[in-house]
């Protein structure tokens, strides 16, 4: 019988962990932890994504800014911005909403956020500190799967893993992740140019869909019993709804779940988890900050 991996419940539960603690904190009149975000442009889906960020920030007590520029900003205006949230002792991680305008370099820009406030983990030395398995921001999706896994006690050790999707921001970090010593998966990284990937696919017992195409995985590609962890997030069209669309993943869950031990529900799934990890990192910033 297939199992959720129930995102919703579980950031839900997170949650309320760490709005305890934030009480606790503010109750000894400490101000409370402070996450801003920069957005540039218009783009719906970034905006989307802030606003659902500042909303999980005000859930847990967390203060937040939200610092808008322009579509046409430039690199220069953007660059001297982070300095600033750098320096300012009241902001305790700060995250720039991907993706950039394509007139601005994007590791230009992620390299100049303080490995200190990073709370996205993207930089350099935070990626460089997780792979050294040094303490670090962990990205928040590859952190949010491994709060799953872990909060579920899903099997992992001596797992066969396969990633679909080699991403600076989900694939090869959950690779690395569910690589190291804790997790002992042995893990195998598909991308664009892999062949046969659906023999690959069909030899995991754990599989993490982080391909950014709709239903692409189907159930031919999934082993009996398999875990399926299912990054993808795709607004589809949909009449029947009153937001005029619907939530799909990466895989063909009609198909797919019922062959699997695990799973995790698109919407309800990953989602959740990335943005309560992205508090727990603000969280650990703010309690860096205060020693
Ligand atoms: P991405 O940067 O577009 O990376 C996609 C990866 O899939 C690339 O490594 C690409 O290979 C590989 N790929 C593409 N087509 C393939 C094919 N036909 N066969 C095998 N591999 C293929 O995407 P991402 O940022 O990692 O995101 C992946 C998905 O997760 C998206 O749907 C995104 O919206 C979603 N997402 C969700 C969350 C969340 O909170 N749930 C967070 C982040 C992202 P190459 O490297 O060779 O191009």
């Amino acid at each position: 019988m297939v199992q959720l991996l129930d995102g919703k419940a579980t950031a839900l539960q997170i949650k309320e962990e760490i709005a305890n603690e934030v009480r606790q904190l503010t109750a000894k009149g400490m101000r409370p932890p402070h996450l801003a975000a920069v957005i540039v442009g218009n783009d719906g889906a970034s905006q989307t994504y802030v606003a659902n960020k500042e909303k999980s920030s005000h859930e847990v007590g967390f203060t937040s800014s939200v610092y808008r520029f322009s579509e046409n900003t430039t690199e220069e205006e953007l660059l001297r911005s982070i300095e600033f949230l750098n320096n300012d002792p009241d902001i305790d991680g700060f995250i720039v909403q991907l993706p950039l305008p394509k007139h601005i370099n994007e590791q230009h820009v992620i390299n100049a956020i303080s490995p200190d406030k990073d709370v996205d983990g993207f930089t350099p030395i935070n990626i460089g500190r997780m792979v050294l398995g040094e303490d670090s921001y962990v990205p928040a999706t590859p952190m949010g799967i491994c709060t799953l896994l872990k909060r579920y006690n899903v099997e992992t050790a001596g797992k066969h893993c396969v990633v679909l999707g080699r991403s600076n921001i989900v694939g090869t970090p959950i690779a690395n992740l569910l690589s190291r010593k804790g997790f002992d998966c042995t893990v195998t990284i598909c991308h664009s140019k892999t062949k046969n990937l659906a023999e690959i696919t069909r030899q995991a017992d754990i599989l993490i869909a982080a391909i950014g195409k709709p239903e692409f995985v189907t159930a031919d590609m999934a082993k009996e019993g398999a875990v399926l962890v299912d990054v993808g997030i795709h607004r589809i069209p949909d009449e029947t709804k009153k937001s005029g669309y619907r939530i799909i993943g990466d895989v063909k869950h009609n198909e797919v779940d019922t062959k699997c031990s695990w799973v995790t529900p698109v919407p309800g799934g990953v989602g959740p988890l990335t943005i309560v990890s992205l508090m727990e990192n603000t969280l650990k910033a703010y309690n860096r900050h205060q020693k």
